[in-house]
């Protein structure tokens, strides 16, 4: 273990409206005879319209990626195993990803399965993952979670109640293309509370204690972008889907520790099946006390915006679904002591948290 940072960025990124059109030339050096690509698409592609216009070729496997809910250990599994057996012990000469974080931390993960043996499970956390995944193209048609750029792929273990990572610089893209026309058809909230999670990881990071230059550098640019991007006054105008797109590409890059949002977010999704950009939209609503600013910079935001949060999500909750929130919290120590400092323990107590939960 050593005390320097030996960072790892994307190699290459293509951005611009109608960069999916160069896909063919991106790929056409890695082809070779008789390989193979594995194309994820997001489930709201399956007419197959966007597949059309790529080039996929007979032979290739695609996988239209179940996204109503987040990705789970499980999932991915399965969906490794359906790789493998499409690929007859060949490994592919590139995987691609189309969609938003789910697809995209689908394909990073199961990559790294397809070179790594076991299950995904045993690859959630730092450095495990031993050997390098094959060559992966991330083409994001959502933007604001930053997977396209991180080096990590979110999932949610449903037995161990943790969602945690696959933390590795080989769980990261090797090329990016950035069409900011993929992100035309995304529905308002939804564009809205997965852009704002760039927003949400760089004021977390910018907060905490563990800091670095750079990754305060890049996550002040995330932060003015998204201002722009969420000040303007239609979010989804062309120029706007591009700041996005490019916000959430810093955004990635930074990725430094996140704070309590993240935490709390978390344990609503593993409780709830919350999506993450709306948990955190929620999350944040209730440490109003600990992040006032931000608190009251994102509802101005979605006033805007013309969004709104949800009302009674944790109604449906008894005492230990709300215990289940609690845990699914409080086992993310690193943002929280980010945030919080060693004791956060005697500041989110299960009282303290319960109290905010049910003022959701
Ligand atoms: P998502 O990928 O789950 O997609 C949300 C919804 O948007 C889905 O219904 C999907 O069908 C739809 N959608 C996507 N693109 C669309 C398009 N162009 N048009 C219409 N609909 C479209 O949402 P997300 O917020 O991007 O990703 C959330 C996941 O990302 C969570 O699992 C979260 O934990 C993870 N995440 C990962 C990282 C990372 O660094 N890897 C960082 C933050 C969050
Ligand atoms: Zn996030």
């Amino acid at each position: 273990m050593t005390a320097y940072r030996n960072a790892k960025n994307v190699g290459h990124v293509m951005i611009g409206a109608g960069a999916v059109r160069e896909l063919g030339s991106l790929l056409a050096p890695l082809r070779t005879s008789g390989s193979k690509c594995v194309w994820f698409f997001d489930h709201f592609f399956k007419d197959g319209a966007l597949a059309a216009r790529l080039p996929v070729q007979d032979g290739d496997v695609v996988v239209y990626v179940d996204t109503d809910n987040e990705p789970t250990t499980d999932g991915t599994d399965a969906y490794a195993s359906y790789v493998r057996q499409h690929l007859c012990g060949v490994l592919p000469c590139a995987m691609l990803a189309f969609g938003g974080g789910s697809t995209m931390d689908t394909c990073k993960c199961v990559a790294n399965l397809l070179t790594n043996k076991g299950l995904a499970e045993d690859y959630q956390g730092w450095e495990l993952v031993q050997h390098p995944a094959p060559y992966k193209i991330g083409c994001p048609t959502l933007s604001g979670t930053g997977s396209e750029s991180s080096r990590t792929g979110v999932l949610c273990n449903e037995k161990k109640n943790l969602k945690l990572g696959m933390n590795s610089d080989y769980t990261m893209f090797d090329q990016l293309v950035l069409d900011p026309d993929l992100l035309a058809t995304v529905p308002r909230e939804q564009y809205f509370f997965t852009g704002i999670d760039t927003y949400m990881h760089c004021f977390e990071s910018l907060t905490g204690s563990m800091r670095n230059v750079i990754v305060d550098a890049l996550s002040e640019k995330a932060i003015a972008l998204c201002r722009e991007v969420f000040a303007s006054e239609d979010m989804m105008a062309p120029h706007c889907r591009e700041k996005l797109m490019i916000a959430s590409y810093i955004g990635g890059m930074a990725a430094g520790f996140t704070g309590a949002v993240h935490p709390l977010s978390a344990g609503l999704s593993m409780v709830l099946h919350l999506r993450h950009g709306l948990a955190n939209c929620l999350a944040l609503s209730v440490l109003d006390d600990i992040y006032p600013e931000q608190c009251a910079e994102v509802a101005g935001m979605m006033k805007k915006q013309g969004v709104a949060l949800p009302k009674g999500v944790c109604a449906s909750l008894d005492e230990d679904g709300l215990r289940q929130v609690y845990e699914g919290t409080i086992v993310h120590e690193k943002p929280l002591s980010n945030a919080l400092g060693p004791d956060f323990h005697s500041i989110l107590t299960y009282e303290n948290v319960r109290e905010r939960l049910v003022r959701l």
